[in-house]
C-alpha cells in the first residue's frame, strides 16, 4: 500500500523550477565571467594549442582550490583516469576494484591498461563504494603477500581501487583508506563529478595517491572537454606531467622521449576557458547548494520518494540532484521519467550498471544487491547552477 502520487512529485518539481516554454535541461554550463576575454586572448596571440600561459595558470588555480600539491591538466577525465592507473602501477592482467554504479569512463580506463575491472557494491548513504562490504569481501577473497593483494579465486593481483564520488557526494574516504592500506591496494579517486565537494573539510581527490577530475561540458565547470590529475606526491605529479606530454625529455632542439607517453595535454584555449570558469566556481557551488535546499524542502512532504542529501561528513557540490523512489514504488520510475520529460523537465535514470554491459559481463564481481536496488529507484533531475541563482 503506497501513497505515491505522481502529481505531487510533478508539483514539487514545478514549485522549484522556473516556468516557461524552454525545456529545462539536466545540467547546462554558464559562461558569464571572463570566458570571452581569455579565449579571445588565445586567438589574438595565436597561443591556442599545446603551449601558452593559461595551462600553467589553470593548474595553479586547481591546486589552490583543491588544496592538492600539484594539478596536471589533460584532454579529458578519462585520460586523467588512464594515467592515474598507470602512475600507481596498474599493469596488464591486474584487477582493479570499481563500483558497478558509475559512468563508463571509470571502467574503460581500467581496460585501457589491459587490466580487469572487478565490480564492487555501493552503499545507499553515499551512493558510492561501500567500505564495510568491501572489507568483508576482501577478508574472504583477498590474499595479502609481499607483492600486494591477490584474488584467491582468479590468482590475479588486485592492484588498485577506484571509488567514485557519485553525483558529487563524497564516499566514506577514511574507511576506504583503512581497507586499502590493510590489503595493500592503491587508492585512486575518480573525482570527475566532485569538484567543489569536501570530505570532512578536505577537498575530494586528496586521499588517493592520485585522483582524476573532469571538465566535460556537463560537469560543474567546463573547459569544453578536459580533465586533470591531482596529487600530493611531488614525484608522481612530475611523472604525470611527463607522461601526458609524450614523455619528452627537455632539450633545446632534440626530440627525445624516454618512454611511451601520451599526447594528453590540455590545449591552451581550453585552459583559458577553465581559468574563467574556476573564478566562478564558488558562486556555482553556492547556487547549486541553494537549488538542492529548495528541492529538499519541496520534497520533504511528498510520499513515496525522497530527495537525496549529502552524507553527514560531507559538503557536496550537488552536481546532479537525485530523487530516490521508495522500494515499493520503483515500478513508477519509467512513468515518472516519461511525465517529466514530456513537461520539458529533463530527467534520466542512473547509468546502466557496468556488470550488465556486454563487454564487462564476464568480469569478476561481488554481490551487487545495493547497486541493483538503487538502479531501479534513482532519477536525476535538473541541476544547473543557474537554476539556483533565481530569486533566493
Ligand atoms: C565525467 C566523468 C568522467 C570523465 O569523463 P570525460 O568525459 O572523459 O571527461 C569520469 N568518471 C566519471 C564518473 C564521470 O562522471
Amino acid at each position: 500500500m503506497s501513497d505515491f502520487d505522481q502529481t505531487a512529485v510533478l508539483d514539487a518539481l514545478k514549485a522549484v523550477l522556473p516556468r516557461g516554454d524552454k525545456p529545462i535541461v539536466l545540467h547546462e554550463p554558464s559562461f558569464s565571467g571572463n570566458e570571452w576575454t581569455y579565449v579571445k586572448e588565445c586567438l589574438d596571440t595565436g597561443w591556442v594549442s599545446s603551449a601558452g600561459r593559461f595551462v600553467d595558470r589553470f593548474e595553479r588555480q586547481l591546486a589552490d582550490y583543491t588544496g592538492a600539491k600539484r594539478a596536471v591538466a589533460v584532454v579529458n577525465g578519462t585520460a586523467a583516469l588512464h594515467v592515474c592507473l598507470k602512475l600507481v602501477g596498474v599493469e596488464q592482467g591486474d584487477e582493479v576494484l570499481v563500483p558497478s554504479l558509475t559512468f563508463i569512463a571509470t571502467t574503460n580506463a581500467v581496460t585501457y591498461c589491459n587490466a580487469i575491472p572487478h565490480f564492487v557494491d555501493t552503499e545507499e548513504k553515499t551512493l558510492g563504494l561501500d567500505p564495510a562490504k568491501l572489507a568483508d569481501y576482501l577478508a574472504e577473497i583477498g590474499d595479502v603477500r609481499a607483492e600486494g593483494c591477490f584474488n584467491k579465486l582468479t590468482g590475479r593481483r588486485i592492484k588498485a581501487a577506484v571509488p567514485m564520488h557519485t553525483f558529487g557526494h563524497p564516499v566514506d574516504l577514511d574507511r576506504l583508506v583503512d581497507v586499502c592500506q590493510q590489503y595493500r591496494i592503491e587508492l585512486v579517486e575518480d573525482a570527475a563529478e566532485s569538484l567543489g565537494s569536501f570530505y570532512k573539510g578536505q577537498h575530494t581527490g586528496n586521499r588517493g595517491r592520485v585522483s582524476a577530475l573532469s571538465f566535460n561540458g556537463n560537469k560543474v565547470v567546463t573547459t569544453g572537454g578536459g580533465g586533470a590529475i591531482i596529487t600530493n606526491d611531488e614525484e608522481l605529479g612530475k611523472l604525470a606531467k611527463h607522461l601526458t606530454t609524450t614523455a619528452r625529455v627537455s632539450h633545446k632542439w632534440s626530440f627525445i622521449h624516454d618512454q611511451v607517453g601520451f599526447n594528453y595535454r590540455l590545449p591552451n584555449i581550453n585552459a583559458a576557458l577553465g581559468c574563467a570558469q574556476l573564478e566562478q566556481l564558488p558562486a556555482f557551488i553556492g547556487n547549486k547548494r541553494a537549488l538542492a535546499r529548495r528541492y529538499a524542502e519541496a520534497f520533504a512532504e511528498v510520499a513515496g520518494i525522497r530527495f537525496f542529501t549529502e552524507p553527514d561528513f560531507a559538503k557536496s557540490n550537488y552536481w546532479l540532484n537525485v530523487l530516490l523512489l521508495d522500494e515499493a514504488d520503483s515500478a513508477q520510475r519509467d512513468a515518472l521519467l516519461d511525465a517529466t520529460n514530456q513537461l520539458g523537465i529533463m530527467t534520466r535514470p542512473a547509468w546502466t550498471l557496468m556488470h550488465k554491459l556486454p563487454m564487462f559481463a564476464d568480469c569478476p564481481r561481488m554481490d551487487l544487491a545495493v547497486a541493483e536496488n538503487l538502479e531501479c529507484r534513482l532519477i536525476n533531475i535538473p541541476s544547473s547552477a543557474v537554476l539556483g541563482a533565481r530569486s533566493a
